[in-house]
């Protein structure tokens, strides 16, 4: 498929991440009348001022999360759900939130009639899924002002987040657990990204 090929001419080279995104019809994960440009490299608009993000972010992502299949993921942001599809093809336990009710009340039953089985939930992501946790692996699809405490308490030791922490514009960080105090984490850095920012106050109301 043309778009995996793209992936991999940009430097994907994790074989569970490029069969999952050759498998999952992004298509049916965007407003129909944008659905013509769903393999093209870019991000596209969803409802509620969101977007789905780019499939080379997508496969980004989930290369850095390095995850074996049957591990326990946490997403934050699931949008349009095509990335938790991804982490579902990839063979993960996906765990998902998204804050905003009228895509969580979209998303939910589309990944169903895919039959993608995670579990969402409508709530914030920075309190995560204390009573889910640990998780082995956190993944988040928005900007994040900082690392949000509550989700580095949720991860297991030795387990991987990777989050892009900034304003405007953010950066992509990879963080890997390495023990249970606060400053038990080990940084890495992915370059510059841009997300829609990941928002404190709940909205469930929709627009
Ligand atoms: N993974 C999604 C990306 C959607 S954009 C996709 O591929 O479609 C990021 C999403 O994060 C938006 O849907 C937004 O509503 C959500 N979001 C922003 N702040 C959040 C928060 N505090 N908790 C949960 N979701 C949040």
């Amino acid at each position: 498929m043309e778009m995996v090929r793209h992936l991999s001419e940009k430097g994907i080279s994790d074989r569970r991440v490029l069969d999952a995104m050759a498998e999952v019809p992004r298509h049916l994960f965007l407003e129909t009348m944008l659905d013509y440009m769903a393999y093209e490299d870019r991000a596209l608009p969803i409802k509620c001022g969101q977007t789905i993000s780019q499939p080379s972010t997508v496969a980004f992502q989930s290369e850095l999360l390095d995850a074996d299949p049957a591990m326990k993921v946490l997403e934050v942001g699931t949008g349009s759900g095509y990335q938790t599809a991804v982490l579902c093809a990839m063979g993960l336990k996906v765990f998902t939130i998204e804050r905003q009710k009228e895509l969580y009340d979209i998303t939910k039953p589309r990944l169903e009639r895919l039959h993608y089985r995670p579990k969402c939930f409508l709530g914030d992501g920075y309190k995560g899924l204390p009573e889910y946790g640990p998780f082995d692996r956190i993944i988040i699809t928005c900007g994040a002002p900082e690392v949000p405490k509550d989700l580095l308490d949720q991860l297991k030791v030795g387990g991987v987040m990777v989050i892009p922490v900034g304003g405007q514009q953010q950066e992509m960080l990879r963080i890997v657990k390495t023990g249970d105090g606060p400053d038990d984490t080990l940084r890495q850095r992915y370059g510059d990204c841009n997300f829609v920012p990941m928002l404190e106050k709940l909205d469930y109301g929709g627009k």
